[in-house]
């Protein structure tokens, strides 16, 4: 079903769509679906049931082989990258019109396989996913070379060239769109691709590929192995015939895509990873229930599970008790975990029952070092059979408790109270990460102050989580070293070749 049709389905829509979905489960290698060498498989969980959603093949090093092997002969055959660029442009605007085209079945694929409730898949991702593609096509041809100013007996230019194989490792939390940042920006430049997305959640972009195919795309240009970070994962990422990994992660998994980079070709390296974002609630702020508002919804979306959930709410000592006051009157319940089918549900589960047990042991661990639970953080009653986990809110927390300083990935707020401005950004920069910040205020001034002092890649003022594909998204220290959507990612993609001509 198209994606404008999508509004109109309630959950029995849904639950008779899901009847008919027909998932592609096998590797997508050179234009067609094929079993991993070795006829590996491993299961997928759809967790707000704990059922077996499919048995999805498995690949390893031999497959990462014939994938990379694909890729460089689609890459030097040059039917794509020396393709004019708006043929290749043409594909990729057939392709996002063919991901519009079946949106309610990528997106019920994605809220079966990690519990994404469908209306965030229809409302947010399918739509990102879509303007993404067209984003980069527009793109294709204003990548440019230059004549340099050289002496008058030398032609200096400067030519823009794609990379090669491109290999791209996305995780489960936007399952099509963080891969999509990847495969756009690098399939626009003129790259080859390999990716393979996270085991949690890998179908949709198993369909992706294929609709690539459909859409004009050449074999061998776009290819999808589903398999694990440790083996598909790390042979991917250890391949020498790949010129560039493209990662969105932790930051753990980050480091270790650096270490196979160096102990195999040297390939270049783009992370995009975890993050402890802090938003700061200054005493002056325009106007407090829209703050709180940003704050829960910041921390509560996709179930906690975004890299710049702003987990960290530091407020103003001026305004603390009226801060809390109305986030536990209006946070509390403004997300109800439930069936993620029925499009009135804000809430999911958690993508894993071992997901859902780490946030609760971060629950524990706040309780422990003396922070104030105020709500949630259990299991809620009824849904016991999924992975759930009830937003929570604690209050009295420190910056050096681990609720403060550990990347959750649930939705688990801490308010840590501050007295002053350099308190307020020392607390906020006092952490590995620098993903994003957000800062309330009505003083111009002192926003500014912060958007130059804050240590993060993107800051927010008077708002959270905005933006659209201009923008660069990426992080400051263990964020990351890259940036996602935006012209210059895409430039990040090629590089460039002098060429020197002697005239006389
Ligand atoms: P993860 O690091 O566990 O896995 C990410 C991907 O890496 C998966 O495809 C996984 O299979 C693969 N992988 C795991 N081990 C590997 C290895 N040894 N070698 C190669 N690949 C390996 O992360 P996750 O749990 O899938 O996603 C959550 C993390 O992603 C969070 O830390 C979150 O902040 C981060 N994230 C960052 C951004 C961003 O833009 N900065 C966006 C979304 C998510």
């Amino acid at each position: 079903m198209r994606l404008e049709e999508l509004d109109k389905l309630d959950r029995k829509g849904w639950g008779t769509l899901a009847e008919g979905l027909q998932l592609r489960t096998r590797l997508f290698i050179d234009g067609e679906f094929v079993e991993a060498a070795d006829g590996g498989r491993f299961q997928t969980i759809n967790p707000a049931t704990g059922e077996v959603l499919a048995e999805v093949s498995r690949a390893r090093e031999a497959d990462v082989d014939r994938a990379v092997a694909a890729a460089r002969r689609a890459f030097r055959s040059g039917v794509w990258s020396r393709m004019a660029p708006r043929e290749r442009m043409a594909v990729l605007y057939r392709f996002a019109d063919l991901i519009e085209a079946n949106a309610g079945e990528l997106a019920l694929t994605d809220t079966l396989d990690m519990g994404k409730p469908i209306s965030d898949m229809v409302g947010i991702d399918l739509p990102s996913v879509v303007e993404t593609f067209r984003y980069f096509a527009e793109c294709i041809d204003k990548v440019e070379g230059k004549v340099t100013a050289t002496e008058s007996d030398v032609l200096h230019y400067v030519l823009r060239e794609p990379l090669g194989v491109v290999g791209a490792i996305s995780p489960w939390n936007y399952p099509m769109l963080m891969a999509v940042w990847k495969i756009a920006p690098a399939l626009a430049a003129g790259n080859t691709v390999v990716l393979k997305p996270a085991e949690q959640a890998p179908l949709s972009c198993l369909r992706l590929a294929e609709l690539f195919v459909e859409a004009g795309g050449p074999a061998g240009v776009l290819n999808v192995l589903a398999g694990y970070g440790e083996d598909a994962g790390r042979a991917l990422a250890l391949h020498p015939d790949v010129a560039k990994i493209t990662f969105t992660g932790s930051t753990e998994v980050g480091k270790k895509i650096l270490t196979y980079a160096g102990e195999s070709n040297m390939k270049k390296v783009s992370l995009e990873c975890g993050g402890k974002t802090p938003q700061l609630f200054l005493g002056d702020l325009p106007d407090l229930e829209r703050a709180v508002e940003a704050a829960y919804n910041g921390i509560y979306a996709n179930m906690g599970e975004v890299c710049n959930a702003g987990s960290r709410l530091l407020v103003d000592g001026r305004i603390h008790d009226d801060f809390v006051a109305c986030f536990v009157e209006k946070g509390r319940e403004a997300y109800r975990p439930g069936d993620p089918l029925d499009p009135a549900t804000t809430m999911g589960p958690l993508v894993t029952a071992e997901a859902q047990q780490r946030v609760l042991g971060y629950v524990e661990a706040g309780k422990g070092e003396g922070a104030e639970l105020r709500f949630g953080g259990v299991v809620p009653e009824g849904l016991e059979r999924g992975a759930y986990v009830s937003p929570a809110l604690f209050t009295g927390v420190r910056n050096d408790m681990r609720i403060a300083r550990e990347e959750i990935f649930g939705p688990v707020a801490s308010v840590i109270r501050f007295d002053g401005l350099e308190q307020a950004v020392e607390i906020a920069n006092d952490t590995i990460y620098g993903l994003a910040a957000s800062v309330w205020t009505r003083d111009l001034g002192t926003a500014h102050r912060l958007v130059r002092d804050l240590e993060a890649g993107v800051i927010w003022v008077n708002c959270f989580d905005e933006g659209d594909m201009t923008q660069p998204f990426g992080g400051y220290k263990q964020s990351g070293n890259a940036r996602d959507k935006c012209f210059d990612s895409l430039l990040e993609y090629t590089q460039t070749k002098s060429a020197w001509f002697r005239l006389s």
